[in-house]
């Protein structure tokens, strides 16, 4: 088990990713620079909120 540096829960890491997580793994690397150190809700979380604040990403 490993502690999520945001929420501060410990999480599965080897657990099943749904979509939203995948995004927000990605987003992780790409953007935050904190892969593998969020729990799946914070990474579905931080996806929602990115695809929402930018909508042109759902087009
Ligand atoms: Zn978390």
């Amino acid at each position: 088990m490993k502690i999520c540096t945001l929420c501060g829960k410990e999480y599965d890491e080897a657990a099943a990713r749904s979509l939203y997580a995948e995004a927000g793994e990605w987003l992780a690397g790409e953007v935050w620079q904190d892969s593998g150190e969020l729990c799946q809700l914070c990474l579905e979380n931080r996806a929602r909120l990115v695809m929402m604040y930018h909508s042109e990403y759902n087009s």
